[in-house]
């Protein structure tokens, strides 16, 4: 197999004592088994397996009092990883100071931010997230989990509002923009600029031929590689994603590139 650059642009980390749990958790919501633990001792050993150079790393906050501590376990997690992590911050809505918590973020290092709607309980066109959009816009990316046939949190469609107001703002939407409602997703959302996917938690449930489909919808340069560690092993997810009918390039961008230019990863 030829060998690519890879950005894995969609891992969650866990600090060691809880990491086993927290995973657990995840795969509950989801009722899909974790392949991974969520330690990073246990990314890095995969993700080397897998060839894979840079990891994108991110936790979520489901309270607000848990948002500091977070992101201080992130900026922590990349000044400990040798250059192999870029860190995004977690926000929540119901924050008493949602710009303290930004700058906090910024200051801390971090180059985007992680939400999760179904996870923290806000539609994506909440008001309470119109200050977050705000502070983000033209600063920090925001990679935001989307899609799921059970909540109407994540529902795409609460997404064309916001990317119609804040222009400015760079959002990725994980799982193809609509996880478990992947062409419905597509055909609301390719058409936004300002709007990418990853391409995390989603080869394992649609053919290479639809994953090929989904990827020319939205361009190749605006999917990302993710694999929603650990969720998934990283070397299963390349193996899926090698499946799918592309040129050297256009896998290149989605590889390495594409993350790289939002994220300033050189
Ligand atoms: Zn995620």
């Amino acid at each position: 197999m030829e060998r690519y650059k890879i950005i894995d642009a969609h891992c969650h980390i866990y600090p060691d004592k809880i990491a086993e749990k927290a995973s657990e958790s995840t795969g509950n919501f989801y009722s899909i088994p974790m392949c991974l633990d969520g330690k990073i001792s246990t990314l890095l050993e995969y993700g080397k397996k897998a060839e894979i150079d840079h990891f994108i790393v991110q936790s979520v906050a489901t309270t607000p009092k848990q948002v500091s501590s977070i992101n201080h376990f992130i900026a922590e997690s990349v000044a400990e990883s040798n250059g192999k992590f870029t860190g995004l911050g977690t926000l929540h809505p119901d924050s008493e100071d949602i710009k303290a918590d930004v700058d906090e973020l910024i200051g801390l290092g971090l180059k985007g931010v992680k939400l999760h709607p179904d996870i923290q309980q806000f539609k994506i066109d909440d008001y309470r997230m119109l200050k977050i959009y705000e502070l983000c816009e033209g600063r920090l990316p925001v990679l935001i989990h989307t899609g799921d046939h059970r909540y109407d949190y994540s529902n795409p469609n609460r997404m064309l509002p916001i990317l119609d107001i804040y222009d400015g703002l760079t959002v990725i939407g994980a799982h193809f923009g609509g996880w478990s409602i992947w062409e419905e997703a597509t055909e609301k959302l390719s058409k936004y600029k300002n709007f990418y996917v990853d391409c995390s938690s989603s080869l394992y449930a649609i053919t290479p031929e639809k994953a090929r489909e989904l990827i020319m919808a939205y361009g190749t340069k605006h999917v990302l590689f993710g694999t929603d560690y650990p969720m998934w092993e990283p070397e299963a997810e390349i193996e899926r994603f090698m499946q799918i009918k592309l040129t050297k390039k256009q896998r290149e961008d989605i590889l390495y590139n594409n993350a790289a230019k939002l994220f300033d990863i050189e």
